[in-house]
């Protein structure tokens, strides 16, 4: 099997590549320059911990006609707000940034969304290359061009569409990714599994021990099969306008409303939500009479086996009630009509948008 992949996501306005393998930055250096082909300065964005363990692996590949400059951040979901975007975009304009330009985003979830959000707002929208840092970023949030910061009224409400020119996902990156960092990336892949793909699932419940042992090989195949997935549901809703890429967001409600109650800091990684929240949609689907018992046991067990939490148990020590888990839930911002859009699945490989959710039940799928 080819150890590169390139992945390409056919979007009518804008088409990119994702390329996916290991230590593949220096080999793909034509293919970065070509993307940006009138570009004279690069503008790389990032934090201070990947800053030190990985940007030379970046400005070693730059030729030396660029002007570079570096922007640093702190490490942190505190930064991701329109304060930094501003900071960074008063250089930006300073060093006389034109519209061939490009930003270069190396770092997690954080970095992308902040650099995306910046990049499209530079000059009505500027190049962009993602170099994704953490599992997290190269499966999920690096692909689909949402990005954004957030307001004092909630996360990721400030924000774009906005499509990157290339995706780089080296794995190389995820070898000082801490442990629980790590494991909290799979809870995004796992949920592709059961949203779209048996055969993944079950491929992923048997390598669990390879996985976690970063073997490199299965690592890469776990992430390109996901960026497929991903690709699926965002040609068919680049914009999240017709209820398809909804079904991406299978367990995200409990999760965002877990996430407030942990008041997003690190007590609960968004991974770890994710993990909690999709056993608890998976208990709805089943009290619903939608899912098996059996796919529902199977989909904890998949989640346990990972080192992932499955319930309030992990959350244990700040005592959360589950009312105010439900009462987040209904002013969750997708739920601004009344109704609760819930996402529920039949099958493992299945999800559907259900909208007859009673609070009631809902509760009912808390423990
Ligand atoms: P995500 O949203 O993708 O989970 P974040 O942007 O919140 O990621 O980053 C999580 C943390 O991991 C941050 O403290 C960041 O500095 C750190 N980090 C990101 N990538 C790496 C890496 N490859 N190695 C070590 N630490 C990393
Ligand atoms: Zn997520």
């Amino acid at each position: 099997m080819k150890k590169n992949h390139s992945i390409k996501i056919p979007l009518r306005n804008n088409p990119y590549e994702v390329i996916i393998g290991k230590n593949i930055i220096n080999k793909y250096k034509k293919k970065i320059f070509v993307t940006i082909k009138n570009a004279k300065r690069i503008f790389i964005i990032t934090d201070t911990t990947i800053k030190k363990l990985h940007l030379k692996k970046i400005t070693q590949i730059i030729p030396k006609n660029f002007f570079v400059k570096t922007l640093v951040i702190n490490p942190g979901e505190k930064m991701k707000d329109i304060k930094t975007v501003n900071k960074i975009l008063t250089i930006l304009l300073k060093n006389k940034i034109s519209r061939n330009d490009a930003v270069f985003a190396l770092g997690g979830g954080v970095i992308g969304d902040v650099s995306g959000f910046l990049a499209s707002i530079t000059l009505r929208g500027i190049n962009l290359i993602h170099f994704p840092t953490t599992l997290l970023a190269q499966v999920d949030s690096s692909i689909g061009g949402k990005t954004g910061v957030n307001s004092l009224y909630g996360k990721n409400l400030i924000g774009t569409f906005y499509q990157p020119n290339l995706v780089i996902c080296d794995t190389i990156f995820l070898s000082t990714l801490p442990r629980r960092e790590l494991i909290a990336g799979y809870a995004e892949v796992i949920k592709y599994g059961i949203i779209y793909d048996k055969n993944f699932f079950n491929w992923l419940n048997n390598n669990i021990n390879k996985l976690l042992k970063n073997d490199s090989f299965q690592m890469i195949r776990a992430i390109k099969r996901s960026v497929e997935i991903k690709k699926e549901f965002i040609i068919k809703d680049e914009k999240d306008l017709n209820n398809k890429r909804a079904l991406l967001n299978f367990g995200h409600t409990f999760a965002h409303s877990l996430e407030n109650c942990t008041k997003y800091s690190k007590i609960l990684l968004h991974g770890e939500a994710v993990s909690i929240g999709i056993c608890m949609a998976s208990k709805l689907s089943n009290r619903l009479g939608f899912l098996s018992l059996n796919n529902y046991l199977k989909i904890k067990n998949i989640f346990y086996n990972f080192g992932l939490p499955i319930d309030l148990e992990f959350l244990k020590k700040i005592k959360i009630q589950k009312k105010q888990i439900v009462n987040n839930m209904i002013y969750d911002k997708k739920n601004l009509s009344g109704k609760l859009n819930f996402i529920l699945c039949k099958d493992i490989g299945s999800a559907f948008v259900y909208n007859k959710v009673k609070k009631e039940s809902i509760k009912k799928s808390i423990n």
